[in-house]
């Protein structure tokens, strides 16, 4: 074997580690965690694109998502909770229908997608998702696959380590565009539900509360990506029919559990943000 792509291979072996459900994942929990930063004070330095619901002024909604966040990472099927710097941020665009997770631990949600649920379960089911893609490091999954081999080439050939900083800022840039894998999305629908049938010490939202956004969704002729389609959570989060049907046989699996849809807290909610 060549030299080169033996030196290639070797470091494709010593730098590859899979994460804990299998994947190969090149990047380290501080990658992550450097991403996500990254991409925060991107978001945070452009008012205009991104306006944030400032906690200062308008400290309730906040207590209220943030103890939806921290309740789901009190469960045992997370891996990152210590970790993660978790954080969440209310941005006020109606006209948009989404919501997206960064890579270490930040959470995004438009008050477009919050005005668009209509129960506590629905945005726990959404929220315990979009931890899901965070806390399983769906991001640094996906640039591995993306550019992980072209990485390697550089550090291989020598380049110097300002064009890999310039690398890693580009990466940091583009996780915040990635659209997820149909295997992603239905990991985080996956544990969607699992994170919220573990967690019954607090509030106990009903697990699988996403199907409500889904059939909404569904009903409105919305739940394919398109053009005309606003719903942006349809392309940065691909449907196709067997999410649903996966979400059935997990609620299945762990015997229906039930729960509670918390509407009227729910309304409370969406009145504190103007919606
Ligand atoms: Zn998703």
């Amino acid at each position: 074997m060549n030299s080169k792509y033996f030196s290639l291979l070797l470091i494709l072996i010593l730098l590859s580690g899979c994460s804990k459900d299998g994947d190969v994942n090149f990047f380290s929990i501080q990658d992550d965690k450097d991403f996500g930063s990254e991409l925060k004070k991107e978001i945070l330095s452009n008012p205009s694109e991104y306006p944030i619901v400032d906690e200062s002024i308008n400290p309730e909604p906040y207590q209220y998502i943030r103890g939806m966040m921290n309740q789901v990472l009190e469960s045992e099927d997370i891996y990152h909770s210590e970790e993660f710097n978790w954080e969440v941020y209310i941005i006020d665009r109606k006209d948009i229908i989404n919501a997206f997770a960064a890579p270490g631990g930040k959470l995004f949600f438009y008050t477009g997608l919050i005005d668009y649920l209509n129960s506590g379960a629905e945005l726990a089911g959404v929220m315990a998702h979009e931890v899901a893609h965070s806390d399983r490091r769906h991001s640094t999954e996906t640039l591995t696959k993306q550019y992980g081999l072209s990485i390697l080439l550089s550090i291989l050939l020598g380049d110097n380590p300002s064009k890999l900083e310039q690398i890693a800022g580009e990466l940091a840039l583009a996780t915040g565009t990635l659209q997820f894998s149909q295997k992603h999305e239905y990991e985080a629908d996956e544990y969607s539900v699992r994170y919220l049938a573990s967690v019954k010490n607090q509030k106990n939202y009903r697990p699988g509360g996403i199907l409500g956004f889904f059939n909404k969704l569904k009903e409105n002729g919305q739940w394919y990506s398109s053009d005309e389609n606003p719903i942006h959570f349809m392309r940065t989060h691909p449907p196709d029919d067997k999410r649903v049907d996966n979400i059935n046989t997990v609620l299945e699996e762990l015997n229906n559990p039930t729960g509670n849809d918390f509407t009227e807290e729910y309304n409370n909610f969406k009145n504190a943000l103007g919606l």
